[in-house]
């Protein structure tokens, strides 16, 4: 999938498809849709109907590609680190894409194709492989195999290795113009698109990001009140919702997944909707009676279906605040 600012560039690239790079460096901001646009060219790449213009969608090339399976594409982006915490090993987030990943992809940068005859590998963020990483990289690049295809994409290509930008070729790909990004995010139902858009410095999906980030803020609050049924002041909250001008359609969807969640602990020791919040809720949920919740549950369903367009939101906030303290107040004690 292209984004539509993308579409130019995207023909430009097809124009030199003759001249086609074994290893293409794709440039640009954060949030503008690099990775999409690399995954479309590899999809491209591996389709096997030949399309003139884009990957086909239909043949076994781009179904498996598709699935996250076909056998001649890697992606290598850092992996996760294991940390030996005090016994316990616990993941996280790796800012680098290791030496060993690298030696592992030359396995499969070397072996024969399953398929059509190219391989191809997407790296990203490029700027994430250490020196090491870079080094090893860096043979591949020079002396690739017949059929191999680099793809890499880079939010800050300065600081890649001088050797590694001599190897690729750099493509940058646009920043949209203010009004089709504000067109495509009122689509994504964006509300306020405008100043997200600006805060981000114009990268569509880095206004999302923002946008999304800023609910769940909110929705962390929000939620943090419902935990602590004794302290809750409907009124108080009622009010703030609607000053903040929180919809009732999304007060509506947390309360009712967070009800959700309260009697799914109670009855399968799981939740669905907020794992974030799973110590909260586990706090909670053994000390409620799980039947009168869904019946709370059905009650917050039908106001969403009823208050569309609500003349008076901050009476409906409270109503479903009230009903909520009443759900949960019986069973709890002191
Ligand atoms: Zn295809």
């Amino acid at each position: 999938m292209l984004y539509p600012w993308q579409e130019t560039v995207w023909q430009t690239l097809l124009d030199q498809h003759a001249r086609l790079p074994h290893a293409l460096l794709l440039t640009g901001e954060p949030g503008i849709g690099k990775l999409a646009f690399a995954r479309h060219l590899a999809q491209w790449l591996l389709c096997e109907s030949h399309a003139d213009n884009k990957p086909c969608g239909v043949c076994d090339g781009c179904r498996w590609f598709l699935a996250g399976n076909h056998p001649d594409y890697r992606e290598l982006t850092p992996a996760p680190e294991e940390e030996d915490d005090e016994g316990k090993v616990k993941k996280k987030a790796a800012a680098w894409i290791s030496i060993d990943q690298v030696r592992d992809l030359n396995s499969f940068v070397y072996l024969s194709a399953h398929r059509a005859g190219r391989r191809v590998t997407l790296i990203q963020p490029a700027e994430a492989l250490n020196a090491a990483a870079a080094n090893a990289l860096l043979k591949t690049l020079e002396e690739p195999p017949a059929g191999a295809v680099f793809i890499l994409v880079s939010h800050q290509w300065r600081r890649l290795l001088p050797t590694i930008l001599s190897r690729c070729r750099r493509l940058p790909l646009p920043l949209p113009e203010r009004e089709p990004a504000l067109a495509w995010l009122a689509e994504q139902g964006l509300d306020d698109a405008g100043s997200y858009l600006a805060e981000a410095g114009g990268a569509p999906l880095a206004a999302i990001e923002r946008a999304d980030a800023g609910m769940l803020a909110q929705r962390r609050a929000f939620l943090a009140e419902l935990a602590d049924p004794r302290q809750l002041d409907p009124l108080a909250l009622a009010e703030r919702l609607d000053k903040q001008k929180t919809e009732v359609a999304r007060v509506a969807d947390w309360l009712s997944r967070w009800v959700h969640d309260l009697a799914r602990l109670g009855l399968a020791q799981s939740v669905r909707y907020y794992p974030d919040e799973i110590t909260r809720l586990d706090a909670l949920a053994s000390k409620l009676d799980p039947v009168r919740l869904m019946r709370y549950h059905d009650t917050v369903i039908e106001a969403k279906r009823l208050a569309n367009h609500p003349l008076n939101a901050k009476l409906v906030f409270e109503q479903l605040l009230y009903a909520y303290q009443q759900a949960v107040r019986p069973m709890i004690k002191g």
